[in-house]
């Protein structure tokens, strides 16, 4: 997305997170990543242990979209999450049918967008389904179910309306909807978006607010620690953390979701991390880190 963060999460969720950094993180300080060495590329750091029982060298495996696997055993035996590949790789196609307006409560708006692109011409929707198809593979061996909203399997959205209605109808113990951001050369790093409490036609976030930042926090703090990103030097006031009222996708949720942009897709540092597979591979598990660690529940080590 390529909308101006309106709403600081403000710097006490950053220092709760970078405060509870659990053993085994060694290397990369979330205050080290912050001060200036985020103009490294991941490619040339020693890569930061994994942590807790996941599986660093596990390599994604892409699946045919219809495939659903068995439900295994794990510490997320019995969680459903619902993962949000932002966009879809034939939006750009259908802009007749993604510019319909649909209603997200607090006012209507374009059933979805195209997404941005490197400036060498990486999809945004490329990206998304490929961090999507690897956090499935990871959380699938901690036992959870995993749905997408799309795989490449429709011509066009879903639009935001219903990519909120499947997290709901699947009932989802937590949803991210993963993006990258189109900001200016320069903008760097990685922002968690939160709902704002809203209360508003078929949009009522307020159940969801809490349960909602405890999840964007700890993705916030494992995306840090297994990526070595810092937090946005743009949004967030370098928290990584904003919270916004203006997205359908959070506004119709009635299960606990967040959004997570891990980059900027026009800066050429970011873009050289985005475009890299064993990047992604980085940021699919610090993201489900992130989800583990909220789904075990609190006083969990992040
Ligand atoms: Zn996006």
């Amino acid at each position: 997305m390529a909308l101006a963060a309106l709403v600081s999460g403000g710097l006490l969720g950053w220092a709760v997170y970078a405060a509870v950094g659990g053993p085994g993180d060694g290397g990369t300080s979330p205050s080290a990543s912050a001060s200036g060495t985020a103009s490294e590329t991941a490619s040339s750091r020693t890569p930061p242990p994994g942590g807790g029982d996941t599986k660093p060298s596990a390599s994604a495996t892409t699946r045919s979209p219809s495939a659903s696997a068995p439900a295994a055993s794990g510490p997320l035996e019995g969680k459903v999450v619902v993962i949000d590949p932002g966009h879809n790789p034939t939006n750009f196609q259908h802009t007749t049918e993604i510019n319909r307006q649909v209603d997200i409560g607090t006012n209507s708006k374009a059933c979805d967008t195209t997404g941005t692109t490197t400036n060498d011409g990486y999809a945004e929707a490329k990206f998304t389904l490929d961090v999507a198809h690897r956090m499935r593979t990871l959380l699938e061996e901690q036992g959870a179910t995993v749905e997408l909203t799309q795989d490449a399997d429709r011509p066009f959205g879903p639009c935001v309306d219903e990519r909120a209605r499947i997290g709901n109808e699947a009932k989802a113990d937590a949803v991210v909807s993963i993006h990258a951001d189109g900001s200016g050369t320069g903008n760097r790093g990685f922002h968690v978006i939160l709902p704002g409490a809203v209360n508003a036609g078929a949009a009522d976030t307020r159940a969801i607010v809490g349960p909602s930042r405890d999840l964007g926090e700890r993705i916030a703090g494992s995306f840090v620690r297994v990526t070595g990103s810092a937090p946005s030097n743009y949004a967030g006031a370098g928290s990584g953390l904003v919270t916004r009222k203006d997205l359908g996708g959070l506004n119709l949720s009635t299960v606990p979701k967040v959004f997570i942009e891990c980059g900027n897709m026009r800066d050429s540092k970011d873009a050289a991390l985005l475009t890299s597979g064993a990047w992604r591979q980085k940021a699919a598990q610090g993201i489900s880190d992130g989800i583990v660690s909220f789904l075990r529940g609190p006083g969990t080590p992040q």
